[in-house]
């Protein structure tokens, strides 16, 4: 008789990376179990190469779609009470940990309030960063972040910007003041642990994670997995 699919020999890509076998489960209480709120393919490789893998991963996103499944919801951030300090008083640029102080309380201050993270201001009162990741904004089809002139300028920030403008999106980098926040519609973080994350809120100022963010986290993801883009 058959092996029972479950008790087969192989490895199975799960969650990002293969597994053997056996170890790739799902929680009985999966929703895509009980609402069935799944979508799938079934593709074949021949000699190595999946036969039409790109149509397959179209159709695989297109059903997603359909099924409203890529809604992106976008963080939660507060307003840091503490600022960036002054580039005279500092090395601001520096990836120091001392420079990290304001920034552990602020975060801790932002979850204690049910936020995800909070956007820190720099000492001029200028928009500045989040507590461990930059930010950037999104007005008419144009991204306009912070000039980091005291504050970390993140590799993912300039893989994004890069990756922005390799789209023929225009990039400004330049003094933001909050005052402006109300003027943008997208907002994202960037960063090495964040990657590129939306923003849906920062204290009272609101945005919606549209087009131009969900664009560049898959340019992003494409850069950073070259393969798993590929395949
Ligand atoms: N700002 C701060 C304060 C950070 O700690 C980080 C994370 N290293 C960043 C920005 C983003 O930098 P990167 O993209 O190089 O991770």
């Amino acid at each position: 008789m058959e092996q029972p699919f479950d008790r087969r020999d192989g490895f199975i890509w799960y969650d990002g990376k293969l597994v053997p076998w056996a170890g790739a489960t799902l929680h009985v209480l999966s929703h895509g179990l009980h609402y069935a709120s799944c979508v799938f393919e079934g593709e074949r490789a021949y000699g190595g190469a999946i036969f039409r893998s790109t149509a397959h991963s179209e159709r695989l996103k297109k059903s997603a779609e359909l099924l409203d499944f890529q809604r992106l919801k976008g963080l939660r951030l507060d307003l840091a009470q503490y600022r960036r300090p002054d580039p005279a008083t500092i090395p601001a640029k520096a990836k120091a940990a001392g420079l990290y102080m304001i920034c552990t309380i602020s975060k801790h201050q932002a979850e204690r309030k049910g936020y995800a993270d909070a956007m820190m201001l720099d000492w001029r009162g200028l928009v500045a960063e989040c507590t461990g990741a930059n930010i950037l904004f999104i007005q008419d089809g144009r991204i306009h972040t912070p000039t980091p002139d005291c504050f970390l300028d993140g590799i993912t920030r300039q893989t994004v910007i890069e990756l922005a403008r390799r789209r023929g999106i225009e990039v400004i980098e330049r003094k933001i003041s909050p005052d402006e926040l109300s003027k943008f519609s997208e907002c994202f973080i960037t960063g090495t642990a964040a990657e590129v994350t939306p923003v849906a809120e920062i204290a009272d100022w609101r945005f919606k994670p549209g087009s131009i963010t969900k664009q560049l986290m898959e340019d992003y993801t494409a850069e950073v997995q070259p393969r798993a883009a590929a395949a």
